[in-house]
């Protein structure tokens, strides 16, 4: 796929074994539950609003469990466009995640989840325009920002 190697999902990794080094505290986001990979990634409510805003418009219904989750990205769809932005989506939302709550966890500043949904929006555009840009061989209809302008307006 030109130009658009996702990285193997270091990131993710990175991420969820730093959450693992921490005990056990309330969840920045919601503040009713304790704090887990899994309740702060996924079940949490703050995280499914930002899930269900992407996995909707993708008409995507992706397993609940981080690690069948992260089993179903290797083959999310039949369509190699949407399987992109859907792994790219993947990570953007788990860095959007993590950095909400890091942010509250070390300041007094909150934001809803629309806003980290739009944030998201903005990065992922921004990143898919210019990988947009390399398949400009192809008919314009099936470029990833095409694709995404479907499902995302
Ligand atoms: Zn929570």
């Amino acid at each position: 796929m030109a130009g658009g190697r996702i990285p193997k999902h270091d990131f993710l990794v990175w991420v969820l074994a730093r959450v693992r080094l921490h005990v056990p505290l309330e969840c920045p986001l919601c503040s009713t539950n304790m704090e887990s990979r899994q309740h702060l990634f996924f079940d949490c409510a703050f995280s499914s609003e930002v899930w269900s805003f992407f996995y909707s418009r993708l008409h995507l219904l992706p397993p609940s469990l981080l690690d069948d989750g992260i089993r179903w990205l290797k083959d999310p769809s039949r369509d190699s466009n949407i399987v992109f932005i859907v792994r790219l989506a993947f990570q953007a939302c788990i860095y959007g995640i993590w950095r909400e709550r890091n942010t509250r966890l070390h300041s007094q500043v909150s934001r809803p989840a629309a806003v980290v949904i739009s944030e998201i929006c903005l990065i992922l555009r921004a990143k898919l325009d210019i990988l947009s840009r390399e398949q400009r061989n192809l008919p314009s209809t099936v470029t990833y920002l095409s694709n995404w302008s479907l499902h995302f307006v």
